[in-house]
């Protein structure tokens, strides 16, 4: 608290990352990243602007990038908008199309930034629980409100949805918009994209920082009806008229052109993760179906807490979250073989 904080400030209560260790000899199983760095192209691209062109401010709408990501899903340049991590672009969201009469919805056991950004922006909203097993079903959600936003797949849990299930919630639910938020949607899912062009009201919010491998450079982008994009693109620029710079602008270009590296890194992850799935059941996980990059485990007799501190004093790190519902549960990130096989063993030798 401080008396020269505004009133809002005195009362946020941020959201509170995953940790970023400093230490290197660690394996970090935490945030969700992509153990396998982003492609060769995207760094190539980056590395051959490290010069004094760096003095010009980016072009401000990004246009190269953005018609780049309309290419890859069919869409137009106005359908597509751009921010510094989809973070920003969820915050221009709950600013510029959540923020209505009727309450918000979305799930009790999701993102966690979500409510932090309605009290940012003073919205009101509802949280509708998970059924008993945790899953996201959007009967649920065919109540009044004034907009639906939901992760799919969900996190922390990982499960997915169809996209009927999808359709058949924006069929009901044409008065308000509904965001379906991509993160994790490259490593297994259909993308809600290709429903856009039938409901003007949908947005589909993607990350280049977990299948394309770029947390570090902060790209996001939504996609959705140009009527959408155009609030958006009012809320950004009366914000911060270059939230991308230009190497962030040509990453992703790159990223989006290389096709075979995203191909073959987000294969490797999905095999990876139905390997991890059935080693944990031996060792006495109870495991949620995953199509995500991470796996959210329970161990039928052993506390996740403990578990989470015994890991980390081995030096690996998962997350845990201290919430109600779900303090028995772990999420682990995806890691390379090895760091699998290290996880494995070390929770061989804490559960003997
Ligand atoms: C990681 C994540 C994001 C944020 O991604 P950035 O683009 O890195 O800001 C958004 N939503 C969900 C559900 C995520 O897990």
């Amino acid at each position: 608290m401080s008396k020269y904080w505004s009133s809002l400030v005195n009362q946020l209560q941020p959201y509170i990352p995953g940790e970023q260790p400093s230490m290197t000899n660690i394996t970090k199983l935490n945030t969700n990243e992509n153990p396998y760095g982003p492609s060769p192209l995207a760094l190539s691209a980056m590395k051959s602007l490290l010069n004094q062109d760096l003095r010009l401010y980016p072009p401000p709408s990004a246009g190269h990038l953005k018609e780049a990501v309309a290419r890859y899903y069919e869409l137009n340049a106005d359908q597509v908008f751009l921010g510094n991590g989809s973070d920003e672009v969820l915050a221009h969201i709950f600013n510029g199309l959540l923020k209505q009469s009727e309450p918000l919805l979305f799930p009790d056991i999701s993102y966690s930034f979500y409510p932090v950004f309605c009290k940012l922006y003073d919205i009101s909203f509802i949280k509708i629980p998970l059924t008993d097993d945790l899953s996201l079903d959007l009967n649920n959600y065919k109540r009044p409100n004034g907009g639906i936003i939901f992760p799919n797949p969900n996190a922390p849990t990982g499960r997915l949805l169809p996209l009927k299930a999808i359709e058949e919630l924006l069929k009901e639910n044409q008065h308000s918009v509904v965001v379906v938020d991509e993160a994790y949607i490259d490593f297994g899912g259909q993308s809600a994209v290709v429903l856009i062009n039938k409901y003007a009201n949908l947005v589909v919010v993607q990350t280049m920082s977990k299948a394309r491998s770029l947390a570090g450079m902060r790209i996001g982008y939504a996609l959705g009806s140009a009527e959408l994009i155009e609030g958006l693109e009012r809320v950004k620029n009366s914000f911060n008229s270059y939230p991308l710079g230009h190497l962030q602008i040509a990453a992703g270009i790159a990223a989006f052109e290389d096709k075979a590296h995203f191909d073959s890194t987000r294969q490797q992850v999905i095999s990876s993760r139905d390997w991890l799935s059935d080693q944990l059941k031996t060792l006495g996980f109870n495991v949620l179906p995953s199509a995500a990059n991470f796996l959210f485990v329970q161990h039928t007799h052993k506390s996740a807490e403990i578990i989470h501190e015994q890991l980390r004093d081995l030096g690996i790190i998962v997350r845990h979250f201290k919430q109600p519902r779900i303090e028995e549960f772990l999420r682990i990130t995806v890691g390379t073989d090895v760091q699998n096989r290290q996880l494995v063993s070390a929770l061989g030798g804490l559960l003997e």
